[in-house]
């Protein structure tokens, strides 16, 4: 279908158009307007799912954090002896997320300790934030920084900082099962594109590919749309039952600039979401890396106590290029085509994970006696490594439930009738069983 992908790439630059001005936060009314525009993207799908809303309160204990107070930003101005400096009318990067709210006059040198800029990128104006330490900061391009006369300022930053909520949105698409695959990107970023409305963007077009299927999937799959870090805590402390049904997931982030696709494995490392994007990736020539503890919200979902098989797929590693958290992060630097190719490997990757053969080995404790159940014809050095005998031992050595037939013809080179067949007489046998 040539218009999904063109409907799409119009829906997902539209969308972006739209979100792109908007002051979000990882808490606060930005966030709540994304909300919204989320909502309407997923109800304009044919079958499209609700978007929950969560509103938790300042204060509630989330795993070993607590919800901070929701912060709102009217406007953030810088006066000085020349006039206005810089107003957050013209972006929302101009004023550290979460200041507290300002009203000061002080001298240039009494200012520049809470003024922030890129001196190596003069001209790009750098995100800052100072969630969890009460604070407050301009940040402005270092060539304006450098311009600045000696003299009186006044700083205005028309914010509160109060007791309020943290919001997130949450989807579900109904499987035939009640097996999960999870689907979760960040709402937190004001205006940048690639980090995070690219995420938004592309997971949005996901669920909707996916509800307008003909035939539900096995799985059901939950889309996140949470503030980054808090967001996920807090899902997971209320959500201790729902991970166990987890089978798959992805954090989706950095989805649009133009680099190949880079899947960072789950802690498991062997996940069926790490073996299918292991094959999806590879063969688009992107690069496939192994788990490390920072990053996005992969680190809360692979944490020990809960250690769910959730990867992230990005394009670029997130720090790795000059635009990241900068004003230079902007709607011209996410690439349509590759947002479309994002979510093309997003669909590929639930499609393998929903739909490849599965098994479990029933006698996993040593091998089990082929010959005896007439499975193992070989004798010594008649086993051709492309028979259906090897798929016996490929099959028992790999039948966790996370490697499908396909992963097990990769590893092994065999041709997947081969293990199709092999698979049968092992089901027949009672050594397999269906995952
Ligand atoms: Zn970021």
């Amino acid at each position: 279908m040539v218009s999904a992908g063109a409907d799409g790439r119009k829906r997902m630059r539209a969308f972006m158009e739209q979100a792109y001005p908007l002051c979000r936060s990882i808490t606060g009314n930005g966030v709540r307007a994304t909300l919204d525009l989320l909502d309407a993207e997923l109800q304009a799908a044919l079958n499209g799912p609700t978007l929950f809303r969560h509103e938790v309160p300042t204060g509630t204990p989330v795993l070993d954090w607590t919800v901070p107070k929701e912060w709102n930003l009217n406007r953030a101005t810088l006066d000085g002896p020349l006039g206005r400096v810089l107003t957050t009318d013209d972006s929302n990067l101009h004023v550290v997320s979460y200041s507290v709210p300002t009203e000061v006059e002080l001298d240039l040198d009494d200012l520049r300790p809470h003024l922030f800029t890129l001196p190596d990128q003069p001209d790009d104006i750098p995100y800052r934030t100072t969630y969890y330490r009460e604070a407050w900061g301009l940040c402005m391009t270092h060539r304006q920084y450098e311009a600045l006369p000696q003299g009186r300022y006044r700083v205005k930053i028309d914010a509160t900082l109060e007791p309020g909520h943290l919001s997130y949105g949450e989807a579900v698409l109904p499987g035939l099962t009640d097996d999960e695959i999870l689907l979760s990107t960040h709402i937190c970023h004001p205006s940048l594109a690639n980090d995070n409305l690219s995420g938004m963007a592309a997971l949005t077009e996901v669920a909707r590919r996916l509800s307008d299927r003909p035939k539900p999937l096995r799985h059901t799959l939950r889309l996140l749309f949470i503030p980054g870090t808090i967001g996920s805590i807090t899902w997971l402390e209320r959500n201790r039952r729902t991970t166990e049904r987890i089978k798959a997931g992805l954090v989706l982030a950095g989805a649009g600039d133009r680099a190949p696709a880079t899947y960072k494995r789950s802690r498991r490392s062997s996940s069926r979401m790490d073996l299918v994007m292991a094959r999806l990736v590879e063969e688009r020539g992107g690069a496939v890396i192994d788990y490390y503890p920072y990053g996005y919200d992969e680190r809360q979902f692979c944490s020990p106590g809960f250690d769910l098989p959730v990867g992230r797929l990005s394009r670029s590693m997130h720090g790795t290029y000059p635009e990241y958290h900068t004003s230079a992060d902007d709607l011209d630097f996410v690439d349509d085509d590759t947002l479309v190719d994002t979510v093309e490997l997003v669909l590929a990757a639930v499609e393998a994970v929903d739909s490849e053969p599965r098994y479990l080995n029933t006698q996993p404790h040593g091998e089990p006696q082929l010959g005896r159940r007439g499975l193992y014809t070989a004798v010594g050095g008649a086993v051709n490594s492309k028979s259906t005998e090897m798929g016996l031992l490929w099959l028992l050595a790999y039948s966790d439930g996370e490697h499908s037939l396909n992963d097990i013809a990769r590893m092994s080179g065999l041709p997947t009738e081969a293990l199709e067949t092999a698979a049968d007489a092992l089901v027949d046998a009672d050594l397999l069983r269906p995952a």
